[in-house]
C-alpha cells in the first residue's frame, strides 16, 4: 500500500505540496490520516458533539456558521482551516477510523 495515500480514505497526502499548507499536512501524516479524516476523529470523539450527530448527521458540517466555528477550533491546533475538504469529510463520515497505535 502506498504510505503517501490516507489510510482510512486514500487521499493523497502529497495533495499540493507547493502549498504552505502541505507543512500540516506532512504533520498529520505520521499517523497516516489526511487532514479531513484527522478533523472527522477530532469532531467524533468530542462528548458534546455526539448528539448533534446523531440528531442532524455530519450534514451540518455543510453549514457556513459550523465551518466558521471548526475554524477557530482549528486555529488552535496543527490543522489550518484551508486544508479541510468539508464535502470529502463528510462523504467519508461513516468510514471507519482506526485506533492511532
Ligand atoms: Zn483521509
Amino acid at each position: 500500500m502506498n504510505d503517501l495515500e490516507c489510510h482510512r480514505c486514500r487521499r493523497s497526502l502529497r495533495a499540493g505540496t507547493p502549498d504552505p499548507s502541505a507543512r500540516a499536512i506532512r504533520r498529520t501524516r505520521g499517523n497516516g490520516l489526511c487532514p479531513d479524516c484527522v478533523l472527522t476523529y477530532f469532531l467524533q470523539n468530542l462528548d458534546v458533539l455526539r448528539r448533534v450527530w446523531q440528531e442532524h448527521g455530519p450534514e451540518v458540517l455543510r453549514l457556513p456558521h459550523v465551518q466558521t466555528h471548526i475554524a477557530t477550533v482549528l486555529n488552535r491546533t496543527q490543522l489550518t482551516p484551508g486544508e479541510i475538504d468539508y464535502e470529502r469529510v463528510v462523504a467519508n463520515w461513516n468510514l471507519p477510523v482506526s485506533k492511532e497505535e
